[in-house]
């Protein structure tokens, strides 16, 4: 079966506070409160399943939540400071009326009341695994951290994407370890490895920039893999904001997403797409037209190909049936052909 996966990294202002602040990129950070309704909306109407990658800090309800919280935590002692996000716990409101930024459990619920979405983690943190100063310990403690307040919230935590997408083996065995069951891994091409952030040279987001807009390092279609116990649902590309010095080549990137859906849905891969509900944020009406544009061309492949839309959960669950058939069949001496994902 051919699966089209969508995830969503959803962090609001603690995604980004070591390089923004609520004066630089709170416009965008108060327009994910109207992007993310009416991507839930557009979600509904196309029958889309979502994987939601939520940041654990922004599901508590108040600071006092917050900062008891995180008093029980291993805090990460990055040799960057800036990185961590406890340094910026002073500047925090008392509750998501007072401090849109940092709290989103409006949002949440939103998300937890609209059919075949599924809230996944982001870390409790934004913990970035592979900075100078992470260590498996304060990993681990971190995850705890965000399956506290998850399951506080009744949400029981299957799937992670990790910040800026820095991970290796022993943060998957933790994740393993943790019940966590699927992960987002990076694409296929070496500009796209996982690596801290004084490794993300110039050329490098040149490069990637470049495969946004004409697929030049191939589709990006996979069959989902296994690593370290967990599956792996690596991305296929990420959808790009439309707006900024580059909305005017959008069509390009747009125009490399279809094809790469195409080509998965007619070789019986997935494609993976995923973005930040802030991307949208500056201007929420461009940006829904392009995704709108990806829905419909998804519509039609499900008609034509039997595409398939899937949060990371669904393709996990999806797959275990799939092996489960697979046994039954081999311990009743049946022929199996092969697993399709
Ligand atoms: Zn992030």
């Amino acid at each position: 079966m051919s699966h089209f996966i969508i995830s969503l990294d959803f962090e609001l202002l603690w995604g980004l506070r070591d390089h923004h602040s609520r004066a630089s990129y709170g416009k965008n950070m108060l327009g994910v409160r109207e992007a993310i309704p009416r991507m839930l909306d557009l979600f509904h109407s196309y029958e889309i399943g979502a994987t939601w990658a939520t940041v654990g800090m922004l599901m508590c309800e108040s600071r006092d939540e917050l900062l008891d919280i995180s008093s029980q935590v291993r805090q990460p002692r990055y040799a960057t400071r800036s990185l961590s996000n406890y340094a910026y716990l002073d500047e925090v409101g008392e509750t998501e009326r007072s401090d849109p930024y940092y709290f989103g459990l409006s949002l949440v619920r939103q998300i937890q009341s609209t059919p075949r979405q599924h809230v996944g983690t982001h870390t409790f943190s934004h913990y970035y695994c592979l900075e100078d100063g992470a260590s498996v310990e304060s990993f681990r403690s971190d995850i705890v951290a965000a399956q506290t307040v998850a399951n506080r919230r009744g949400i029981s935590l299957r799937s992670i994407v990790f910040p800026r997408n820095q991970y290796d083996a022993a943060c998957l065995q933790v994740c393993h370890d943790m019940g966590i069951c699927c992960f987002r891994g990076n694409q296929q091409h070496f500009v796209y490895r996982p690596s801290c952030g004084s490794k993300q040279t110039k050329w490098v987001r040149a490069l990637r920039l470049f495969d946004a807009h004409t697929g030049v390092f191939g589709h990006q279609a996979f069959k989902p893999r296994w690593n370290v116990g967990l599956m792996n649902l690596p991305a296929s590309r990420f959808l790009r904001p439309n707006t900024g010095k580059l909305a005017s080549v959008n069509r390009a990137h747009i125009l490399t997403i279809l094809r790469g859906m195409t080509h998965a849905a007619t070789h019986g891969n997935c494609y993976h797409l995923w973005w930040h509900p802030h991307n949208f944020g500056s201007d929420v009406v461009q940006n829904l037209k392009s995704l709108q544009v990806i829905l419909d061309h998804y519509r039609i492949l499900r008609d034509s190909y039997g595409f398939v839309s899937s949060s990371m959960e669904d393709v996990f669950d999806a797959n275990l049936d799939t092996r489960r058939t697979r046994k039954i069949n081999q311990d009743s001496g049946q022929s199996y052909s092969g697993i399709a994902s």
